[in-house]
Order: structure tokens, then sequence, then C-alpha cells
């Protein structure tokens, strides 16, 4: 039949919609599915939507008209020219007034366009970032939705029930206007890819610095997730450490260490950027995944330039003590992670006049997504004790943690050097860190050597805003 008995339609029957739709129906919400090879509809009506209020659509304009009005009509197909071939077709379908969201991972410079373009013709579009992957679909994604705000209305019922919840709070609310929610989406990425370096750095020391087991190291995670640290990945790479392949030996070490990427890590690294903020942890983070997948060359050149010869003994012998400093080395480098991010959001919402809610941003982020910790409960106190807060560094419960990790940091980035363990992403934050605190860095001969060669002037401390120009050589 064609009568509009659901409350929303979903297009887009791979693994992220097939599992919101179950969320949806769990949460009483009837859903109509779609996709583009129509055969997938039957064959999940027939398979898990099965005994289900489900009901599905082999054309667009089936759909359509099984929607109640408002219709509300979700993607969730691959970002890029997908997403715009489907809008293309839906408008004519569609009525002023109803609600098109993507919750693809688009670029959010899409999202800002497809939001002004909908809104001119009457529609309320929603870019929703969606994270937490195949599980986090099925039982509780953080969902990031920002667009036209006038769609807020329809949809918050429908996401709120849906997504993840820390106590009774759902990590979902509205974002901010056009292409915000999918920004906060591509940053939550970016933090992801820093979070992931800091742990793999940390496991690098743990294994060529310590001569840690598998084992071990998965014993010290699990250690550390009981504290400062709880996180989803560090729980995973618990879990990681210990999985042992057929022939009893750990599968991890099996793995080729050249990572791959999606783009959403470069994305971020590119705003950052492109807005002129030091967000130099995830940009060390893409770049760490880049210098990965040079495998064949760093296998050359592991020939020319063996690691420096060190006695380990020192550091094999006092195993505990340097673990508990990595761990402190990764939780004050976190801490410079989530402040680069936070800054980048805060120069995104001045750019693209976003109200954004910090303290609201670190809710989406705490439960449901892949960067969620105890950590972002922290960041969200931080927030909502001062809503106007410049820089997490300057929260008190956050200068004190990076007080108290301090030396430790120093030390173990020392002996990273020391031994020869690539630390990109431990390094570049502590480099952070002493820029940031330093009230005066050494850009004073940058605009010198600027004026020397270009002519470009500089400001004396004594009289900034005026633009000076010296000739430098005497020379006319
Ligand atoms: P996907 O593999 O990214 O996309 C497959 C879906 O897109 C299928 O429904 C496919 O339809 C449709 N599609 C692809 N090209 C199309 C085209 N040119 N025209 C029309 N439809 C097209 O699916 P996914 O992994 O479920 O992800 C969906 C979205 O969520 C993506 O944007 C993804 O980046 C994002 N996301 C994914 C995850 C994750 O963990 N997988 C997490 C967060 C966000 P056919 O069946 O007809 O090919």
């Amino acid at each position: 039949s064609t009568e509009a008995v659901a409350d929303i339609a979903l297009i887009g029957l791979a693994v992220m919609g097939q599992n919101i739709i179950l969320n949806m129906n769990d949460h009483g919400f009837v859903v109509c599915a779609y996709n583009r090879t129509t055969e997938k509809v039957d064959k999940f009506l027939a398979n898990e939507a099965k005994g289900t209020n489900i009901v599905g659509a082999k054309s667009l304009e089936e759909m359509v008209a099984k929607l109640k009005k408002p219709r509300r009509v979700m993607m969730l197909v691959k970002a890029g020219s997908a997403v715009d071939s489907f809008i293309e077709q839906l408008v004519p379908l569609l009525e002023k007034g109803d609600i098109i969201i993507d919750g693809g991972n688009s670029e959010y410079t899409d999202s800002q366009r497809r939001c002004k373009t909908l809104s001119d013709k009457g529609f309320l579009f929603v870019g929703c970032g969606v994270s937490g992957g195949e599980e986090g679909a099925r039982y509780g994604p953080s969902l990031m939705p920002g667009g036209c705000a006038g769609a807020w209305p329809h949809v918050k019922d429908i996401f709120q029930a849906i997504s993840a919840k820390v106590g009774s709070d759902p990590c979902c609310d509205w974002v901010g206007s056009d292409g915000a929610g999918h920004y906060v989406k591509m940053v939550h990425n970016g933090i992801e890819y820093g979070d992931m370096q800091l742990i793999c750095e940390a496991y690098d020391l743990m294994k060529n610095g310590l001569g840690l087991s598998n084992d071990e190291m998965s014993k010290v995670f699990a250690d550390w997730n009981k504290g400062e640290l709880d996180s989803f990945l560090i729980e995973i790479s618990s879990e990681i450490m210990a999985f042992k392949d057929k022939d009893g030996g750990p599968l991890v070490e099996k793995i080729r260490d050249a990572a791959g990427q999606k783009g959403t890590g470069k994305w971020t690294a590119i705003s950052a950027l492109d807005k002129g903020m030091p967000v130099t942890l995830i940009g060390e983070s893409v770049f760490a995944r880049c210098l990965s997948s040079l495998k064949d060359e760093r296998t050359a050149a592991s020939k020319v330039f063996p690691a420096p010869s060190v006695d380990l003994s020192k550091y094999k012998s006092n195993t505990k003590e340097y673990i508990e400093q990595i761990r402190q080395a990764l939780y004050a480098s976190k801490i410079i992670s989530y402040a680069q991010g936070f800054m980048l959001l805060k120069e995104a919402a001045k750019t693209y006049n976003w109200e954004l809610n910090y303290g609201s941003i670190a809710l989406m982020w705490r439960g449901g997504c892949i960067i969620r910790s105890r950590f972002l409960g922290n960041i969200k106190e931080a927030f909502d004790k001062n809503p106007s807060l410049q820089n997490l560094l300057m929260d008190d419960f956050f200068k004190n943690a990076i007080l108290s990790c301090q030396v430790s940091w120093r030390k173990v980035i020392g002996m990273a050097a020391e031994i020869g363990v690539p630390t990109p992403a431990f390094s570049c934050a502590l480099a952070f860190f002493d820029g940031y605190r330093s009230e005066r860095l050494p850009a004073n001969l940058i605009q010198a050597q600027r004026d020397y060669f270009g002519a470009h002037t500089y400001e004396l401390l004594s009289n900034p805003g005026t633009f000076i120009h010296t000739n430098w050589t005497g020379r006319g």
C-alpha cells in the first residue's frame, strides 16, 4: 500500500543505513527503507528487518508517498555526488517545508552549499555528522546535526531517541547553521587520528624502549583505562594487544605497518592551515600515516640508518616508572590535542557565524563515537563552568593536569629522542605547549628577515600597530 505510514525515510542500505533504521525501529519510529539498488530493499525486509515495523519502497515516488508530512528523508549514502544526485531526484517529489537529512561523511563545504540551495527552494536541510561505526549506528551513535535551524524541531525527537546517552543526556544536540554539523564531525575525526597516533607512540615506546610483551602492554592499557585515560580507543587497544592469531602469537604484530586513511583527518588539517590555527597534533598524525605508508622506502632507509646503539637496560630495569611517565606524556599530549581542536572550532565559528556550544559538543563526543572518553566529561565541565573559555589549557582542571604531567612528558620525549623511537605527536604537542606558554618567541627575527629581503615591514614592541621598514644593508 502507499498509505502515509512512515515517520521517516532512510536512503542507503549499507552498514550505516541498515543499522540506523533498526535503531529507529527499536525506538518506535516507522521507517521506510530505500536503496539505489532496489534488490537490497527486499533482502533487508526479508532478513534483518523481518518482524519489525519497517516498510520498504522500490522507487523514490513510492517512498515519498509512504511518508507522513512534513516528510523527513535521511540519506546514508556514499559522500559526494551520490548525495547531490539524490537531492536532485527528491526535490521535484517533495514539498516546501519537507526535511532532507544527509548523515554521510560529507565535506562541510558541500553541506554549506546544499543548505543554501535547498533553503532557497523552501526545503529544510540537515547535514548531520554520525559517528560510532556499525555498533554506534545500531545501538546509539553520536549525532552532530547542523543546517537549517527550522529543521531541528522536526528531527530532534528521533535523533535524540536513537543517539547514545551519557546518563540520561543524549549525545546529540543542534550544532549550528549550514555546515556546522559536518564541520564538528570532521574535527571529531581529526581528533580521532590524533588519539590513535598518541596511543601508537606509547605502544612503540613500551615495545621498543621498555621491551614489554604484548600481554604486558594489554595489561598496561587496561590499567590506563581505569583512570584519566578511560576511553574507547584505549580499551580496544588493550584487547588488540591481547588478541592471538591461530599460531598463538599476537595478531597485531603481523599486520603490515602502513596506515590507511579516508580523508577526514586531512580535511581537518587543511582547514586548520586555511584558518591559520596551529592544530599541529592532528596535522602530525596525518603525516605520520603518510610516512607509515612509505613502507618500501623506510625498509631501504632502515638498512642505511640503523637505530642509535643505546643501552636500554636503565629503561628495561625500571619499567614501572617509565610506564607511568609514558602515561603522563600521553595524557598531557591528549590535552594539547583537544585544546587545539577546540581552537579550530572557535575560529571556524567566527569565520562562518556559527554559535557553537562547546560544552554541548564535548557531550556529543562523550558517548557513542570513536573518541568517547571520560576526559570529554572534564571538557564539558570546563566549558559549562566558563562558556567563553579562551582555551582549554586555561581551565584549572587542565592547567593542573598539564603541570603535574609536565616533567614526565619532557623525560619521555628525551628518552624517545635518545633511543630513536619516533614520537611526532608527543613531541609536537610539547613544542606547541612551549610556544603557547612563551611570551616571547623568536618571531622577531622572522620579521627582521622578511623586512631585510622583502621590505615586508615590522612593528616595534614599543609601538604596535605602526609598520616600519629599515634599510638593513645601508645600501640604497
Ligand atoms: P558506503 O559504503 O559509504 O555507501 C554505500 C551506499 O551508498 C549504498 O547504499 C549505495 O547504494 C550508495 N551509493 C553509492 N554510490 C551511489 C551513487 N552514485 N548513487 C546512489 N547511491 C549510491 O556506506 P556506509 O559505510 O554505510 O556509509 C554511509 C555514509 O556514512 C558514508 O558517507 C560514510 O562515510 C558515512 N559513515 C560511515 C561510517 C562507517 O563506520 N561505515 C561511520 C560514520 C559515517 P548501492 O547499494 O546501490 O550501491
